[in-house]
């Protein structure tokens, strides 16, 4: 029996490496030769501090990873489309197929009990091999890399939702709290959408430069305190037509409210956590849509990836940590001190 190298996650910060068998494609499902297995900071609140998820978030002890993207080596019987050799991206979750969630392509919202999500409650992709629905795999175009594609995964995929969701375009000036990797995606594919003006807030002060030297943001500060100046000045007072929180923090969210221009649009993508604010102040009186949104569709996924083609941009240039398998521990530990930019976990051959 062939065996392969695994990452679990026991939470308490720890990493364990276990050897697993390496599984075979039934119908309908396909093996995945790992190429590039990214870490999202959803892995380090919910799964590697300690386990504190519930329901879609419930982590089962199984092999870690929801950002996976690799090359097919194995097809079960009946595959349909996809056949050994193609370079694939997974959409982490796979549904029933058949709930209304599945059905508009947001397995992520499924409520049944066939819901599972790689990393989560299916073996994800911090192993050499990943068994996958073939339904969950798209076709990673030519021009982008491995490191791409695990980034479309899950951050990219959820940065692109939110700016679809808030409708960002040309007309639109960009605040973004929150300048992780699913900040750093948002201010990049923000920019190529439209929006004429990206605003950027992070604690910390190396994401804050990094925004920068990455080109993604046009003013980030780390000071909550100055972002109404750096936001007034940008704007004219006016503030920004489109805030996305990628925080999940209290102030953040409050900021992001704060400095959303009237009849502008809000959108809450970082999780957990909660916020208090003036409902009539900050939502009402200044007429603003918010938004909650959960990851991606399928349908928007495959979408994004042809548009980095032609956008001719690489969610890779976010990352700024690779490691090989062998040094998992070393990964989350990096990706759980919040000063880095995407951490990946690659394989090289
Ligand atoms: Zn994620
Ligand atoms: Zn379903």
């Amino acid at each position: 029996m062939a065996t392969m190298q695994g990452v679990r996650l026991p939470g308490n910060s720890t990493v364990e490496h276990v050897t697993a068998e390496v599984p075979e494609p039934g119908p309908g499902q396909v093996l995945l030769r790992m190429r590039a297995s990214s870490i999202c900071g959803s892995d380090i609140r919910a799964i590697y501090r300690e386990h504190l998820g519930h329901g879609a978030e419930a982590y089962q002890g199984v092999i870690a990873g929801h950002e996976p993207c690799g090359e097919i080596v194995g097809v079960g019987p009946g595959a349909r489309r996809l056949g050994v050799g193609d370079r694939v991206v997974v959409y982490h979750i796979a549904g029933c197929g058949m709930c209304d969630e599945c059905r508009r392509g947001y397995a992520v919202g499924c409520r049944s009990s066939f819901r599972a999500a790689h990393g989560w409650q299916r073996d994800g992709g911090h192993a050499d091999y990943l068994l996958a629905e073939e339904v969950s795999c798209l076709l990673l175009p030519e021009a982008l890399t491995f490191v791409d594609g695990a980034l479309v995964s899950c951050g990219f995929g959820t940065a692109y939702e939110g700016l679809l969701r808030a409708e960002v375009s040309g007309r639109d000036r960009l605040l973004v709290t929150g300048l992780g990797p699913v900040g750093l995606a948002t201010a990049m594919l923000g920019r190529e959408m439209g929006a004429t003006t990206v605003i950027g807030l992070d604690p910390s002060v190396e994401r804050v430069r990094l925004a920068e030297r990455l080109g993604l943001v046009d003013v980030a500060v780390s000071d909550p305190d100055t972002l109404a100046d750096a936001v007034t000045e940008s704007t004219g007072g006016l503030g920004c037509e489109v805030a996305i929180d990628c925080s999940g923090n209290a102030s953040a969210r409050e900021a992001a409210l704060r400095h959303t221009r009237t009849w502008g649009r809000c959108v809450f993508v970082g999780e957990g956590g909660t916020v208090t604010f003036a409902v009539s102040d900050l939502l009402i009186h200044k007429q603003i849509r918010l938004h909650g949104s959960w990851v991606t569709s399928v349908l928007h996924m495959e979408q994004l990836l042809e548009h980095l083609v032609r956008w001719e941009l690489h969610p890779e240039a976010i990352v700024t940590h690779r490691f090989r398998l062998d040094q998992a521990d070393e990964a989350y530990r990096v990706a759980d001190a919040g000063e880095s930019g995407k951490v990946c976990i690659v394989w090289e051959d």
